[in-house]
């Protein structure tokens, strides 16, 4: 067939689903989409009410008889129905940007850590959704090819992915994952310790939307040359009454040091587990950052501080999953051929 044809009928389309954000890739187009990955269900039918952008600001504010759920929290698929509506919105609402007749075919990244019984589930589901075809990627591979590392090169690629649930650190070569770890400490974790510390400190009661805005305002992982300040409102436990007040950004670094220590730990475990001969091409091709929480700023810097090698923060650390499976999209022969 002509590249013609075979443009006439394609129909690809690649899925991130993150514990935070899913992202729809289409074939030729790139990324049409990034919703927050939530849905609103009934607590008695269990029946979708919302997803995705309209789900998440029904979050924290549902009456009693509704649900706003991140069904992929942890990294883990907490509810398969659940996964299965979300992913079914997402694929139809990228059906606008498809050729019709044929249904698509869709790459999945998944979390490297799913069960074999949820890697069939996300399968299965994404058939019902209506793909034709469903190829799972693993999630950290998904990011190295979307960051641009010569993943099929015989040469070590570390790539780390903070997201909203977990952490992902692999080692990579050859097309393959050598080693990989994920830990439950994401960005969802950052802003947990910065409710904790207002509180802590200031009796302040604030939001998890508020303390997202903190983190993404003010947040560091290391000194910064000019230290930033920021205004917080949120409820005095003690009053009851509303309080605004000012923090800096090296009271908030140091409430995360604890938080940032874990993820340089899980870096060190990877280079200490990295087979041998694949360690020399770490030290010389450093570690790349991936993921919404890698744009803390300075993270880079502290985790090149702590390991002693070259670590990079990606360009579109956000993109990085969803550009991946673009990329597996223009040859998918191969890569179910050879995976
Ligand atoms: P996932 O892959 O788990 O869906 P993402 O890669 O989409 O996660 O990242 C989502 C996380 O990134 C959220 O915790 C969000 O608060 C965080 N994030 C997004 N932008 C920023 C920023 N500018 N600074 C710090 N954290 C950010
Ligand atoms: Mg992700």
């Amino acid at each position: 067939m002509s590249n013609f044809f075979k443009g006439l009928f394609s129909n690809d389309i690649g899925i991130d689903l993150g514990t935070a954000n899913t992202l729809v890739f289409v074939k030729d187009k790139g990324v049409i989409m990034s919703e927050p990955s939530v849905v609103a269900v009934y607590n008695n039918s269990k029946k979708v009410l919302a997803v995705g952008e309209k789900a998440k600001r029904m979050l924290g504010r549902t009456p009693g008889n509704i649900s706003a759920l991140r069904p992929m929290k942890e990294g883990v698929i907490a509810d398969f129905e659940i996964t299965e509506a979300m992913l079914r919105y997402f694929i139809n609402k990228a059906s606008s940007h498809l050729r019709k007749f044929t249904p698509p075919r869709v790459v999945v990244a998944v979390p490297s850590g799913i069960t074999e019984v949820e890697r069939r589930a996300v399968k299965e589901s994404a058939i019902r959704a209506g793909a034709r075809l469903v190829f799972l990627l693993d999630e950290p591979l998904a990011a190295a090819i979307g960051v641009g590392l010569p993943v099929w090169e015989p040469t070590a690629s570390m790539i780390v992915d903070i997201g909203g649930g977990t952490t992902e650190v692999a080692i990579i070569s050859l097309a393959d994952v050598v080693y990989a770890k994920s830990i439950r400490v994401g960005g969802d974790k950052i802003d947990d310790e910065i409710i904790q510390y207002m509180k802590r400190a200031y009796n302040l009661l604030i939001g998890e939307r508020m303390a997202e805005e903190i983190k993404m305002r003010i947040g560091s992982a290391f000194p910064l040359r000019e230290e930033l300040v920021m205004e917080v409102r949120g409820r005095d436990c003690v009053a009851g009454l509303p309080k605004t007040l000012i923090i800096t950004s090296q009271e908030i670094r140091e409430a995360l040091d604890e938080t940032f220590n874990k993820i340089t730990d899980v870096i060190k475990e990877a280079l200490e587990n990295c087979p041998p001969e694949l360690s020399g091409d770490l030290v010389a091709k450093g570690i790349v950052l991936a993921g919404g929480g890698s744009l803390i700023r300075n993270l880079d810097l502290r985790i090149t501080d702590r390991t002693l090698i070259p670590c990079f923060a990606a360009e579109a650390p956000l993109l990085a999953v969803a550009n991946g499976t673009g990329a597996v999209l223009n040859d998918l022969g191969w890569w179910m051929e050879n995976s």
